[in-house]
């Protein structure tokens, strides 16, 4: 009883398989059609679908912001089978080799004419910007109302000309970048190969800008004669000062050229201050006082008149100054002003009353030969030119044509 049963199990087990046998021998196959052209059979839709997806995917990655579909229609049509001979592979392989690709992309026109085809309508919008930007001057610095100096603002900016675009399927060949539509607007070249154009822009960019100009305004100098002062004396009695000018100009652009400008505003925004400078008319004495002062700045005297390492040291040597400054001891004129072997730079002076002055060892000279100097007045620095072991200044008084010890006539 117990194995009648089982086997009543198995005989319906048995039929079942039977069954199921029979459903699939008759199977559906697919004929995979590109263009209305067989290019061979699949049992199974999806596998010629992943493969589509597959092809499409790689060949975005190839361009990130394109959006890419396949050109051709592949279409199925099914058949029903006893026996299979599907070809999955040669489909694949043809699929691989055959298909070709259309852009989801924009194509722009200017003016009613095509002249480009871009992958996304964002970037019409910056093909717009850009060809903006090659003619704005501002760096887009400040958002107040008014220009500052020194600033340019940008007023308006309008192409005239009519740029749009509509989406269209393209081919991956024929699609361009934002530089490229922006050159083609700009030149009118609308093949990169050849140019046969006149390379007139296909639009214009016409640029409103205000620029803010600060000027300086130079100070004038005027001289007032004084009897106050020497002649040769110069004083300073008001400190020049320039001025500044500050000019609004608006101008306008057409593709970068300029077509228009207009002064809006002019402002004298600080006034010059005239330079005053006091010139002496007053005769200067060339003749001496008789009086001399110390021709330094200080120091001390490290060598006076006398014998000296067998040899007669005719004046005395100053030296120990922090400031070099070698003044005339009296009024005079220049008589010798220049370098000489021993002395190095020498000024000699002539008092004009029979006294004579020399200088010598001096690092500069700042007076010529026929100046009148006046007591006081500097005639060049102490240095250690000519035959010298340090800076110091060597000093000798003359009278008559004989020499004086400049200690009788001078002290610190
Ligand atoms: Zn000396």
């Amino acid at each position: 009883m117990w194995k009648k049963v089982v086997i009543t199990v198995l005989g319906i087990a048995v039929l079942g398989v039977g069954t199921v046998y029979a459903e699939q021998s008759m199977q559906t196959v697919y004929h995979v059609q590109m263009d209305g052209r067989e290019i061979g059979t699949v049992t199974e839709k999806a596998v010629v679908q992943d493969e589509l997806e597959a092809l499409v995917k790689q060949k975005e990655e190839q361009h990130e912001d394109w959006n890419l579909t396949v050109a051709e229609d592949i279409t199925f049509k099914p058949e029903r089978v006893f026996s299979v001979e599907a070809d999955e592979g040669q489909v694949l392989e043809r699929l691989e080799q055959d298909v070709s690709y259309a852009v989801e992309a924009v194509q722009v026109q200017v003016n009613g004419q095509s002249i480009a085809y871009l992958p996304e309508a964002g970037d019409v919008e910056e093909v717009m910007e850009t060809l903006k930007a090659e003619y704005v001057n501002d760096e887009g610095g400040s958002e107040e109302e008014d220009v500052s100096a020194g600033e340019t603002e940008l007023e308006n900016v309008y192409v005239n000309g009519v740029i749009d675009y509509a989406p269209v399927q393209a081919a991956p060949s024929s699609i361009n970048t934002v530089e490229e539509t922006v050159d083609r607007i700009q030149t009118g070249n609308l093949s990169e190969q050849v140019s046969l154009s006149s390379g007139e822009p296909l639009v214009d960019v016409i640029v409103t800008e205000q620029e803010r100009e600060a000027e300086m305004i130079a100070h004038k100098v005027e001289v007032r004669n004084t009897d106050a002062l020497y002649e040769g004396e110069t004083e300073i009695h008001q400190e020049g000062q320039d001025g500044k000018r500050e000019t609004l100009i608006q101008t306008v652009t057409e593709n970068g050229e300029t077509t228009e400008e207009e002064v809006l505003e002019e402002e004298v925004v600080e006034d010059p201050v005239t330079q005053v400078v006091l010139k002496g008319t007053k005769p200067s004495p060339s003749t001496g006082s008789g009086n001399f002062v110390w021709p330094a700045v200080g120091g001390v005297i490290t060598s006076k008149q006398g014998e000296r390492w067998g040899r007669y040291h005719k004046g005395i040597d100053i030296a120990g100054v922090s400031d070099l400054t070698i003044k005339a001891a009296d009024h005079g004129k220049v008589t010798e002003a220049g370098y000489q072997e021993s002395f190095g730079n020498k000024v000699v002076i002539d008092h004009g009353n029979g006294y004579e002055t020399l200088y010598a060892h001096l690092s500069s000279i700042d007076v010529q030969v026929g100046d009148t100097v006046q007591q006081g007045e500097k005639i060049g620095d102490m240095g250690t030119t000519g035959h010298s072991t340090g800076v110091h200044l060597h000093f000798e008084v003359h009278k008559d044509g004989g020499l004086e010890n400049p200690l009788s006539h001078v002290s610190q």
